[in-house]
């Protein structure tokens, strides 16, 4: 199969990039297009170009999805990736990129619309009809869904009913919290201590819980004065399946990433400043640990960030890393579109 001579070659760590459409409060659909896509030459990759200060920059990636590619085109080339979990694989699925660039569009969509919802619900409904099926030729399964969110370094709890869940592990007094503890056991399972775990056995289950996560998010929005594009909001589904003969052990983990605007656009002071020092840390933490998982490197810095060490297991071995490099085709956004494009050419 294509897809596997891509993931052998590539270390199981895959790039797409998407292009959202201008949208009608983009205001700017006369200016002169800023992203361009050459014709596609012999080999695997895509390619696309930014067009900046009337200089063109060209990139390529596994996958170049343009304006026009609707959610279906989208899941059609991850469906494989996300089978793999049933098949007990570790996999990770990130959405890079600004805010406004599409990442929670691609990542969950509008769950309601079946032209419309993202690879989230598209996931959950494929992995439930399959492993359904496969029920019927002798494999159990068992599917627990936790959803949780890192902001500022911080983990919360998105499918708790403790108001307070945050955890304590940065206090005032330096001394570390018992909630939600990032640790690995030798089998290389996470656990994460406090954390809400809910066995689920239908994607209307798991909905249902997102949607418990979305409230719980924005009561922390409101209380917390920030906006969710600040935090890393991680979505995770372990499939445990087993027949007479066999057992295996799979991972999904679907996560939709705090911006990555830079300092100087969102022109932050005081707590604001920290925080957004705190994402752009997170994120090249991100970059630096795919990097040297590609380059296949001894030294990989999985401790230097909590999302990278809540998915070391995930991201390590023989796991399967797919990253979408979002972007918004505003004129005005060209400058973050190309350090997205060079943040993702550097995983790449
Ligand atoms: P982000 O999560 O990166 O901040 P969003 O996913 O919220 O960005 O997208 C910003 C806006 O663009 C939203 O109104 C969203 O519905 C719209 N949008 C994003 N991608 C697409 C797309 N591929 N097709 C149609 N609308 C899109
Ligand atoms: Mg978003």
């Amino acid at each position: 199969k294509l897809h596997n001579t891509i993931l052998e070659l590539k270390g199981n760590i895959r790039v797409f990039c998407r292009v959202r459409p201008l949208l009608p409060e983009d205001g700017c659909s006369s200016d002169a297009p800023v992203i361009a896509y050459p014709t596609p030459t012999e080999g695997h990759e895509q390619g696309i170009d930014l067009i900046q200060s009337g200089q063109r920059y060209a990139f390529t990636f596994d996958k170049v999805f343009s304006h026009e590619a609707s959610q279906n085109d989208v899941f059609v080339e991850i469906s494989e990736l996300v089978q793999s979990a049933l098949d007990g694989y570790k996999v990770c699925i990130f959405a890079y990129g600004q805010t406004g660039s599409g990442k929670t569009y691609t990542m969950m969509g509008r769950p309601d619309s079946p032209d419309q919802k993202g690879l989230i619900p598209r996931s959950l409904e494929q992995i439930f009809e399959t492993s359904q099926r496969l029920s019927a030729q002798g494999w159990k399964y068992k599917m627990q869904a936790s959803v949780l969110e890192i902001y500022n370094e911080t983990v919360r709890d998105l499918l708790s009913s403790n108001r307070s869940n945050w955890d304590t592990s940065r206090t005032e007094n330096g001394l570390p919290g018992k909630q939600y503890a990032i640790k690995h056991d030798a089998n290389g399972n996470t656990y994460v201590s406090d954390l809400t775990i809910v066995d689920v056995c239908s994607s209307k289950e798991v909905s249902s819980l997102l949607h418990q996560a979305a409230q719980c998010r924005s009561v922390g929005r409101t209380q917390m004065n920030e906006q969710s594009s600040r935090s890393h909001f991680v979505f995770t589904l372990r499939i445990s399946a087993v027949n007479e003969t066999t057992e295996k052990h799979g991972v999904l983990n679907l996560i939709d990433l705090a911006g990555s605007e830079r300092l100087s656009k969102s022109g932050s002071t005081g707590d604001q400043l920290k925080e957004t020092q705190a994402i752009n840390k997170s994120l090249s933490c991100l970059a630096d640990v795919i990097f040297a998982l590609a380059k296949k490197e001894s030294h990989v810095p999985f401790r230097n960030s909590k999302l990278t060490y809540l998915l070391q297991p995930c991201l390590s071995g023989d796991s399967k890393t797919l990253m979408f490099v979002n972007l918004s085709p505003e004129p005005s956004s060209v400058n973050e579109s190309l350090c997205s494009l060079r943040f993702a050419a550097r995983v790449n």
